[in-house]
């Protein structure tokens, strides 16, 4: 089953999106990485999607990505006895340290960080904004509020409180057992949130030691500060518009999102854009204009995945909001000004041989109109080298490791497949053919361009670039 587009989409799991039936539709409507979301739900919640997601994915035969979200400090409201409340403009509002279930006056919120930072006058944000309460009085383990802005309020929403520095480490306690187990389960990346500087992503790499990816989400201004040390040290990252744009007025997003996608790309980590991108599909079956548009930016923009949250996790039409994006996607991708935006984005190239070889491909394969770049990679950093490029021409990336195609999964115009070890060079031509042949990348008689590093299972020794033409 192969993919259209090139542009990623990742899809969050949820309550409206767990059962097998479900997941087998998501992927086959588009979904490229399933997203668990660690601020909900409970360790055998994520154990049980993580092993439906493997399980699907392996009848349908091709590799899905699993990331983890961690919660990171984020900081959140306890719950309410009925789930939900509703606040009005004027009344007044107390949160406090204790975790008996709030009610239409009151509700707990376990941070006494946020009660030590804070002082009357300031505003507390809650759910991404949408609540404004204003400090009247506060102590080490309570503040009394007047509500500026009302509106529902429901369980454990986050709370932002822009302005103040709350002195928070990278991992909570609870970040540290989520990724554990996250790990032990087998993830292929690991999301961090809020990181601020780049010690955060440095000390969480420690943690994880290889066995995922790294991807931090930019959602701090503080990140946006120390943006260029933070893509060296990650794996990949996401403009998380969520946070983002609370933290920092509405009216800086698109250039920040443009901004971060930019320095991505040009580093070649990968890019994810999140947040609201279908919003009103959570209750509606089709989106806005407006969402469309959205998504298609971040598409002429280069991003190399998309995202869903709510949409699919809580929704009520998750396979409609993945259907939709994908067909926004490849509508956009066949645009002749999204293929003259790629070509203007070309990246400076590093001195080593895996690039040269990567900008190689992408030129060649467009001279000779080949049917697909094959690229053999162990660790997957020469596909992320040849999908930087961007090229026109489809990007098969073969590796022995499954965990690498997993990982491939989240970039940019890279179909990964699972293949036999290569142990010689004629062995890496037939491969290379058969299976574009399977994937129905490539008709016989049509042109190759394949890469690969010899001596063969040596990381990062890409030295080699053949034009092979498929057999009849
Ligand atoms: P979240 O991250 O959904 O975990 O908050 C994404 C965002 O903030 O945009
Ligand atoms: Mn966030």
């Amino acid at each position: 089953m192969r993919r259209e587009g090139c542009t990623r989409i990742v899809a969050t799991l949820g309550p409206a999106s767990s059962s097998p039936e479900r997941i087998a539709a998501l992927i086959k409507a588009g979904a490229d990485v399933f997203r668990l979301n660690f601020s909900h739900g409970s360790h055998e919640d994520h154990a049980a999607r993580y092993h439906t997601v493997r399980r699907v994915a392996a009848e349908v035969g091709r590799p899905i990505g699993i990331l983890a979200d961690l919660q990171g400090p984020k900081l959140r409201i306890a719950t309410f006895a009925e789930g939900k409340v509703e606040l009005t403009a004027g009344q007044r509002f107390r949160l406090d340290l204790d975790l008996t279930p709030g009610t239409a006056t009151r509700v707990g919120m376990p941070h006494p960080e946020i009660f030590a930072a804070i002082a009357p006058g300031q505003d507390l944000l809650l759910d991404d904004g949408k609540v404004r309460l204003r400090i009247v009085e506060n102590g080490t383990d309570f503040a009394e509020t007047e509500v500026i802005t009302g509106g529902p309020l429901s369980n454990r929403k986050g709370v932002n409180v822009p302005h103040a520095i709350i002195d928070l480490a990278a991992l909570t306690e609870k970040d540290r057992t989520d990724l554990a187990f996250a790990l032990e389960l087998g993830v292929d990346w690991v999301a961090l949130s809020f990181v601020q500087r780049p010690q955060d992503v440095a000390e969480a790499r420690k943690l994880v030691g290889g066995r995922a990816g790294v991807l931090s989400k930019i959602e701090k201004p503080s990140a946006i500060d120390h943006l260029d040390d933070i893509i060296t040290l990650s794996d990949a990252l996401m403009v998380a518009r969520g946070d983002l744009g609370v933290e920092m007025p509405p009216e800086d997003v698109p250039a920040l999102q443009r901004r971060i996608v930019r320095a991505a790309r040009r580093a070649g980590k990968p890019v994810v854009v999140a947040t609201q991108m279908l919003e009103s599909m959570i209750t509606a079956p089709t989106p806005t204009r407006a969402e469309a548009s959205d998504v298609a930016t971040a598409v002429y923009d280069g991003a190399d995945a998309v995202m869903l949250s709510a949409e699919t996790a809580a929704g009520q039409y998750p396979i409609e909001a993945v259907s939709i994006m994908e067909r926004i996607i490849c509508r956009t991708e066949r645009d002749s000004l999204y293929r003259s935006l790629m070509m203007a984005e070309v990246p400076t190239h590093d001195e080593t041989a895996s690039d040269a070889v990567a900008a190689a491909s992408a030129q060649v394969a467009e001279t000779i109109k080949a049917a697909a770049i094959v690229t053999f990679t162990s660790s997957g950093l020469t596909a992320l080298r040849v999908a930087r490029e961007r090229p026109s021409t489809r990007i098969l990336a073969l590796t022995a490791r499954p965990e690498t195609a997993q990982r491939l999964a989240l970039v940019w115009g890279l179909h990964p497949v699972v293949c036999d070890d290569c142990r010689e060079f004629d062995d890496m031509v037939a491969i290379a053919c058969r299976v574009a042949r399977e994937t129905e990348m490539a008709h016989a008689m049509q042109k190759l361009v394949v890469t690969a590093g010899v001596p063969f299972g040596t990381p990062g020794a890409t030295n080699i670039l053949r034009i092979v033409r498929v057999e009849g």
